[in-house]
């Protein structure tokens, strides 16, 4: 049998996505998590619930940024592959609570590069994020992997770029190969709170006011989750070779403004918003745009779902997750 595969960050949204898929093929998956209560606690004990229920599959409930616990996790159930996912995110609250992105992004990276060479393993997949490429307006083209990501403008994506750093240091020290994904707006099926398309659907549901930040002008390439666990298990089968570490956007490739995201989410939920206008929030970026086509050539990648398939798609899982 397959070696386990250990999925961080497993009770996270695309922790559990990318969990799933792994065990529909018939992997066995290793999830660690410490169920931090950055957002509804409930939510992460119910994807992993999901996660418990299957075979193949053990929830380790742990700190990543333990590395002592990490190396001897890896060692113990001989793990070959790690799917790295868990992260302090969110840009706002990056801005307040600066430790907590220091222990998760920062420590918790480190560990996990310390347990992937002292262990042989083959191949280290991590979660990195759009928000490297600092603010840029949208321009005709995506961005791509080898364009300039020097200007930060949250401590979030500051740690993001600083963990593909150490990532590209320890391929070039000790060659274990690793590939870094940076993924552009997730969205779906038990998706995140704390995200906007969440809350803007939970406020238009109730009736309640919703905040629109850089007064509707900002711009997202909305990814469906789906299209992001194609990308991240495509990535998983395609390791650099010995001493490699490659970076891939994974994204939708087609940017929607936040006012028609919002009109997207009306329709689906049959309701109107009352919008209130709110200027851009430090740390967030104008726009973002995935050019793919990187990750097109190595595993065919193309997104399937597009925001109005999608954004339905999560009103109807909301609503049924709202009436328990
Ligand atoms: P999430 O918050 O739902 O999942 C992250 C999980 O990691 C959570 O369940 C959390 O409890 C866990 N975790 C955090 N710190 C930990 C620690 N120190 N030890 C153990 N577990 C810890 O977020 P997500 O949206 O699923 O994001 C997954 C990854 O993708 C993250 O690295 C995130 O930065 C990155 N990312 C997400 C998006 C997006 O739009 N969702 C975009 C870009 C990048």
């Amino acid at each position: 049998m397959a070696a386990p595969i250990l999925v961080t960050g497993a009770a996270g949204f695309i922790g559990m996505h990318t969990a799933e898929r792994l065990l529909d093929r018939g992997e066995t998956v290793i999830g660690v998590d410490n169920f931090n209560d950055y957002y509804d606690p409930a939510l992460k004990d119910a994807r992993a619930a999901r996660l418990e229920a299957r075979e193949g599959f053990t929830m380790v409930r742990a700190d990543i940024a333990d590395h002592e616990r990490m190396l001897a996790l890896v060692r113990d159930h001989g793990v070959e592959r790690i799917v790295h996912l868990a992260a302090q995110a969110g840009v706002r609250y990056s801005i307040e609570n600066p430790f907590a992105y220091e222990r998760s992004n920062l420590a918790g990276h480190l560990s996990m590069l310390e347990a992937a060479r002292h262990n042989g393993v083959k191949h280290l997949v991590y979660a990195s994020s759009s928000s490297v490429y600092g603010d840029r307006p949208l321009e005709g083209s995506g961005f791509r992997e080898d364009d300039p990501t020097t200007d930060p403008v949250s401590l979030y994506a500051a740690t993001k770029r600083s963990c593909e750093l150490l990532s590209q240091s320890y391929a070039k020290l000790y060659g274990f190969p690793q590939s870094g994904l940076r993924f552009f707006t997730v969205y779906g099926p038990w998706g995140r709170p704390d995200m906007a398309y969440f809350s803007f659907t939970r406020k238009i549901a109730r009736g309640e006011a919703i905040e629109v930040y850089g007064e509707g002008e900002m711009a997202r390439d909305f990814t469906y989750i789906d299209d992001i666990v194609d990308g991240i298990v495509g990535v998983l089968d395609h390791p650099p070779a010995q001493g490699g570490h490659e970076i891939y956007n994974i994204g939708d490739s087609s940017p929607v403004g936040l006012m028609e995201m919002i009109t997207t989410l009306e329709d689906a939920l049959g309701a109107e918003a009352d919008k209130v206008m709110r200027p851009m929030q430090p740390g967030d970026v104008t726009a973002t745009y995935a050019d793919v086509s990187k990750l097109n050539a190595l595993t065919g990648y193309k997104p399937k779902v597009t925001l109005a398939e999608g954004l339905p798609r999560f009103v109807k899982w909301w609503r049924g997750y709202e009436n328990g």
